[in-house]
């Protein structure tokens, strides 16, 4: 059997020639005789791998020189604790809660400190982004926090937020590399790989250096500072070295299809296939609100569970895997990230057709 198109959320779907040169190296990395999974995270070898996959993603993103980029472990998750555990200074951070993972990072931040609430779209079972014009941020908040692309519900932030001046940290994981960004806009913008960049194990945290605490606050533990991975390059322990390679490998690989404004377009295209049909379809229809649609991560439903549930089980058959939507939504979830090719989710959209004619 091929490889079937994997609209996975997480992990998901890596580019082909990606695997196929890890592959290659699998044995023998660059003529060292071992794999990169074997190799000190002290050696020369190692170094220039997380040194070009640092460089490669600067140069990606445009991420100027006062932002440091560290690669760490935990996930995503764990960055909901450290945000707080190095951020808020004076106890007190703004929360907009725009889905599941926006409100687990509000709750976890709950534990640290005053963290409010500012925002939220959970009365329409955050089917849309809530209005971020004109926020009430607080005069002595840290930070501003949002998810910018919610995964499960398939929303993203169009404009970012009016911070009124406090740094804004923000969760990209499934929106990471998709498009370009203004970092400067940002006090931090983390995420994990497993959506959009490489294997799961692997967190990337870009982080204005200003932000990063000389003095740790009281009790947090020297594996959950800044500080720590900021100053030993992410080299303070073994680093998730296979992972930080793949990513590497990723970032070359977004450079040769034209960086980030290549990417976008590609992005724009693919999802207008999906989203052009479901607008005219009968029996499928798109939950999130229209204005605030994600590129990455299109929910859709028939509104009748059996029939889901028929069409994820027909879709598999037909070389479509993991559609099935997230419990909180229902229904399916087509998750179209980078490396899933135009040809996919033209055979999608194909099956749905087909699968409408035969339904309805
Ligand atoms: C998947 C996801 C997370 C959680 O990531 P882990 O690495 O599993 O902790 C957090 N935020 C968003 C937006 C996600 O999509």
């Amino acid at each position: 059997m091929g490889r079937v198109y994997n609209f996975s959320a997480g992990p998901a779907v890596l580019p082909e020639e990606v695997l196929r040169e890890a592959a290659e190296e699998m044995l023998d990395y660059k003529g060292c005789g071992m794999s990169v999974m074997e190799m000190s995270h002290r050696s020369k070898m190692f170094d220039e791998i997380i040194a070009g996959a640092e460089q490669d993603l600067r140069d990606l993103m445009g991420i100027p020189d006062n932002y440091r980029v560290l690669f760490l472990q935990g996930g995503a998750s764990t960055q909901f604790a450290m945000i707080p555990m190095n951020l808020m200074k004076t106890g007190k951070a703004d929360y907009v809660v725009s889905g599941s993972w926006s409100k687990k990072a509000w709750k976890e931040a709950k534990i640290f400190g005053d963290a409010r609430l500012i925002a939220s779209s959970e009365d329409e079972n955050f089917s849309y982004v809530p209005d971020v014009k004109s926020l009430e941020v607080s005069d002595d908040a840290d930070y501003v926090y949002i998810c910018q692309n919610e995964t499960i519900y398939g929303t993203v932030y169009h404009e970012l937020p009016d911070t009124k001046g406090k740094p804004l940290v923000a969760d990209v994981s499934s929106c990471f590399l998709s498009e370009p960004i203004d970092v400067e806009r940002y006090g931090v913008i983390y995420g994990g790989v497993q959506k959009n960049v490489g294997p799961a194990g692997v967190c990337i945290v870009i982080i204005r250096e200003d932000l990063i605490p000389e003095e740790a606050l009281p009790g947090v533990p020297t594996m959950l500072q800044y500080k720590t991975h900021a100053d030993a390059k992410s080299l303070y322990n073994t680093p998730p070295c296979y992972g930080i390679y793949i990513c590497g490998l990723v970032f070359k690989w977004l450079k040769a299809q034209g960086g980030l404004e290549a990417m976008k377009k590609i992005n724009e295209e693919k999802a207008q296939i999906l989203y052009d049909f479901l607008d005219q379809s009968a029996l499928f229809k798109a939950t999130a609100r229209k204005e605030d649609r994600s590129l990455m991560n299109v929910p859709f439903v028939t509104g009748d569970a059996d029939l889901d549930a028929k069409f994820v089980a027909e879709a598999k058959e037909a070389g479509i895997e993991s559609i099935k939507g997230h419990r909180s939504v229902g229904g399916m979830r087509a998750s179209i990230y980078n490396a899933m090719p135009r040809e996919g989710v033209e055979a999608l959209v194909a099956f749905m057709k087909k699968f409408e004619e035969q339904n309805s």
